[in-house]
């Protein structure tokens, strides 16, 4: 029989977590053919999540929990549930019941026919904001414009990878800087989709604000690829020749005795522009040296403070 690991990150979750652990036992106990554990990782402790987690795992031994020393964030949580997961397949999916658990048998009917990574796919949300339906929109167009690997435009951290890919992750993809949405596509292999429509949240608030989404896709667009620096070099490039151009005019016209000191309003002008333009070349190149700065130092990307059946 093969195993599957289900894990789950969960960030002051206490009003979802007991509705969700039920609703997906219900679903793993019904599979045939697979044996099934149960992994949350709590992302900072501060409510009653852990001390739930802990009467349900006294009941239930296939329940293990990490708790994290602090918020160390979703993509780290995941990681951490990949790194501790000792399953077959592994499904990672949200803790707040906005990733039914109805679709793990279309999951696994994809990894049945070997496919290493399963991308469960959002076609729609119900219920969802205008405001929220807007920032996942820019999302995903502002994460491909940038980056060098696509992503696939709803498909969040709902999924399964195999064995082999986990293991490729515990080992070689250490990355401080992680954006799982975009590794997963570059590792490639054999990969499939499944459309699904999200629910609303079972209860409690969304743990992403504008602005952590916003610094979100920067951070994955980053972590993704040299699009930006190329872009600021192209965009330099053709600043430089205007200027160098302009640079040559002013000389003509000095030569053929030409007054100056009218122009004033170019310099001003030519100034700003270059002046601007500087700052945010500067800005993105020091978003590289400050994501090579944090692999440099080369911290743990997470720190466990308590286990429970691991
Ligand atoms: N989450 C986490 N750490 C964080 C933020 C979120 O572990 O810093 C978890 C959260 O508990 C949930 C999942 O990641 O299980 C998705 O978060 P959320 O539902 O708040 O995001 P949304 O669905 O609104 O994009
Ligand atoms: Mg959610």
């Amino acid at each position: 029989m093969k195993q599957i690991s289900v894990i789950v990150p969960l960030y002051h979750e206490e009003a979802v977590v007991e509705k969700f652990y039920t609703a997906l036992k219900k679903e793993l106990v019904q599979l045939q053919n697979y044996t099934h554990s149960i992994l949350f990782v709590v992302d900072g402790d501060g409510d009653n999540t852990v001390n739930i987690l802990r009467q349900i795992s006294e009941h239930d031994s296939s329940v293990e929990v990490v708790v994290f020393s602090r918020n160390f964030g979703h993509q780290m949580a995941l990681l951490a549930g990949i790194d501790h997961a000792q399953g077959d397949a592994i499904i990672m999916m949200d803790g707040d019941l906005q990733h039914p658990p109805s679709l793990i048998p279309k999951l696994l009917e994809q990894f049945e026919k070997r496919n290493d990574v399963v991308h469960a796919v959002r076609e729609s949300t119900e219920d969802i904001g205008f405001r929220r339906k807007f920032a996942s929109q820019i999302f995903y167009r502002l994460v491909n414009i940038i980056s060098d690997t696509p992503i696939i435009e709803g498909a969040a951290d709902f999924r399964l990878i195999s064995r082999r890919v986990a293991d490729i992750m515990h080992k070689n993809i250490r990355e401080r800087n992680l954006f799982i949405r975009g590794i997963v596509n570059w590792i490639g292999f054999k990969q499939a989709t499944v459309p699904y429509i999200a629910a609303k949240r079972a209860g409690g608030k969304s743990k992403y604000s504008l602005i952590k989404l916003v610094r979100f896709a920067f951070s994955g667009a980053i972590s993704f690829g040299r699009r930006p620096l190329r872009i600021a070099s192209f965009v330099g490039s053709l600043f430089a020749i205007g200027g160098f151009v302009f640079a040559l005019w002013t000389l003509v016209q000095y030569y053929l005795g030409n007054q100056f000191p009218a122009g004033w309003a170019t310099v001003v002008m030519l100034l700003s522009i270059f002046g601007g333009l500087q700052l945010i070349f500067l800005g993105i190149v020091g978003e590289y040296v400050g994501a090579i700065f944090d692999e440099v130092k080369a911290r743990p990307h997470y720190l466990v403070q308590e286990k429970i059946n691991l």
